[in-house]
C-alpha cells in the first residue's frame, strides 16, 4: 500500500510501479549516502478492482540480479519500500481508440517469462469489460507464454481462473510453450493447453485454428491474410523475445500498427 496515501492504490491494468532505492539499503558495499540511486520498475500484477477491495497491489519479481535478488531475500513484511508511483501506457486503453466497427477481431496476448506479469491485470480488464456487455471488446483472445520449462511458468493458476470467467460470447485461449522439451501438456497445468517450440508465424496460426477454428474461401482456401488477419497484439518480454513477436506476428498477417509493446530491458 503506499504510503501517505488514502484510498486504494490508482492504476490502469498493465502499468509498473516505480521504484528509486539507495544503495545503502540494498546493501552495496561502498554504497554511500550520495551513491547514485538504483531505479527499478516492476508491472502491478493485481487488478485494480482487487486493490480496491484490499488498498494493496501485487508485483510478481522474478530473481535476476542486484534488487530483485534483494527483494526476495532481505525485504520483510511490513516493511517500507521507495515507491515512485505508477507509469506506462501498456494497458487496454491501447484498444479504445477503435469503435465498435473497427475493433480487431481478437485479441493475441503473448509473453516471454516473467513478461506474463501484464498480461494478468490485462486479460482481467478485458474479461470484465465483456462481462460486462462492453461492445468494444475483441470477442477472441489467444494469450501464449513462453518459458524453457514449465515449472517456470508465473500467474498460471491466476490466468487460468480468468480465463473460465468469460462470459458467453468470448473464447480465451491459453497455451503454454516450452522451449527446451518436456513440453506442458493441458492436464499439466490448469485450463491450459501445452505445447512445445518458439514464438514462430506457424506456431500462433496453428493455435489460432485449433482454437477458434478457421473460415475458409469458397474453395477451400484459408482466407486472405491468414487466420490472424487485423488482429491487435500486446507483447511483453526480454528484448530477443520482443524481436522475434514482430516477426512471428507480422508472418501470421496480425495488424502491426495494432502491437502494443513493453520491453523488460536488463
Ligand atoms: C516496464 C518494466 C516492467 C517490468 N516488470 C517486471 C516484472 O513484473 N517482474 C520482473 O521480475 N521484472 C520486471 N521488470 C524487470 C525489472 O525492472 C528489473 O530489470 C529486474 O528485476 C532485474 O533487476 P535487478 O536489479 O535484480 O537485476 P540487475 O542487477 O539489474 O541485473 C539484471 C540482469 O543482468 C545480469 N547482470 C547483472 N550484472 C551483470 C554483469 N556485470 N554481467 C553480466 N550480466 C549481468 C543479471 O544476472 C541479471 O540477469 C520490468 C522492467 C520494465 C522496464
Amino acid at each position: 500500500m503506499p504510503q501517505g496515501s488514502s484510498g486504494a492504490p490508482s492504476y490502469a491494468p498493465g502499468q509498473y510501479a516505480a521504484f528509486e532505492f539507495t544503495q545503502q539499503l540494498l546493501g552495496v558495499p561502498d554504497g554511500s549516502d550520495s551513491a547514485p540511486l538504483v531505479q527499478r520498475t516492476w508491472t502491478v500484477s493485481s487488478h485494480p478492482r482487487q486493490s480496491a477491495q484490499t488498498g494493496t497491489f501485487t508485483m510478481t519479481i522474478k530473481r535476476a540480479g542486484l534488487v530483485s535478488s534483494w527483494m526476495h531475500d532481505e525485504l520483510r513484511v511490513g516493511q517500507a519500500l521507495p515507491f515512485r508511483g505508477f507509469g506506462g501506457d501498456f494497458t487496454p486503453a491501447l484498444l479504445d481508440g477503435a469503435g465498435p466497427a473497427t475493433q480487431p477481431p481478437g485479441v493475441l496476448l503473448l509473453a516471454g517469462g516473467i513478461g506474463i506479469t501484464p498480461m494478468r491485470p490485462i486479460l482481467e480488464e478485458l474479461v470484465a469489460r465483456a462481462a460486462a456487455g462492453g461492445s468494444a471488446v475483441p470477442s477472441k483472445v489467444l494469450l501464449g507464454l513462453w518459458v524453457q520449462r514449465a515449472d517456470q511458468a508465473a500467474l498460471t493458476r491466476e490466468l487460468g481462473d480468468i480465463a473460465r470467467r468469460a462470459p458467453e460470447g468470448m473464447q480465451v485461449q491459453l497455451v503454454l510453450f516450452t522451449t527446451r522439451g518436456g513440453g506442458a501438456s493441458s492436464g499439466d497445468v490448469a485450463g491450459w493447453r501445452g505445447a512445445e517450440g518458439r514464438l514462430t508465424a506457424a506456431a500462433l496460426s496453428e493455435h489460432a485454428r485449433l482454437a477458434f477454428g478457421v473460415r475458409l474461401g469458397d474453395e477451400g482456401e484459408e482466407h486472405e491474410g491468414g487466420p490472424l488477419a487485423g488482429w491487435a497484439s500486446f507483447v511483453c518480454g526480454p528484448p530477443g523475445f520482443m524481436l522475434g513477436a514482430e516477426a512471428a506476428l507480422a508472418g501470421a498477417g496480425a495488424d502491426l500498427g495494432r502491437m502494443h509493446t513493453e520491453a523488460f530491458s536488463y
